[in-house]
């Protein structure tokens, strides 16, 4: 790591001078303030080398701003809806797609969501009876839901890791149909 007085590696004579500035992105025409932010200057060559740190943390806020301007949920909006549907991360994953960590990714803002799955969390939240249509279940669209909890224990959905075992793939097919 680097310190106030390190020599620079990219030019291997001049000293490296701590900053701490407050550096500004931008997405789409729309900016986005990063206080905090720490890099070292080098008094010789004049390259700026940033903390590993703050460009751990200014791609995560990078990321949130990003989904704000693309009008995409936000990790916190993600997580309330898969909690208000009451599924765990992985079978989150498993109903929706995107990859068994996907929501683990989406929700701790390492990754994006598409927009694909955006809409169909944004579907889930107004309309959590389309889990049937997406889980292959028969539709209830008649059924009186106390909550979504009762609902859910009602319609016992099972997640099983998935294999390329033949027997258990017909297995779990038989199940959802
Ligand atoms: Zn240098």
């Amino acid at each position: 790591m680097y310190e106030q007085g390190s020599i620079c590696p990219i030019c291997g004579t001049g000293a490296l001078e701590k900053k701490v500035i407050e550096e500004v992105f931008t997405y789409k025409g729309h900016s986005l303030n990063v206080p905090e932010y720490v890099l070292f200057e080098c008094a010789d060559c004049g390259e700026a080398l940033i903390a590993p740190a703050s460009s751990k943390r200014a791609s995560k806020l990078l990321k949130e701003f990003s989904r704000e301007v693309d009008g995409l949920l936000s990790t916190t909006e993600i997580k309330r809806i898969r909690k208000k549907l009451g599924y765990t991360q992985e079978e989150m994953a498993d109903i929706c797609g995107g990859g068994l960590k996907g929501f683990a990714r989406y929700e701790s803002g390492q990754v994006m969501q598409s927009k694909g799955m955006d809409n169909l969390l944004r579907i889930l939240d107004e309309l959590p009876y389309a889990l049937d249509v997406i889980s292959r279940r028969p539709a209830r669209r008649f059924a009186k839901v106390v909550s979504l909890v009762e609902y859910r224990n009602k319609n016992s959905y099972t997640y099983s890791e998935p294999s390329n075992d033949v027997a258990s793939s017909e297995k779990k097919k038989s199940a959802l149909g």
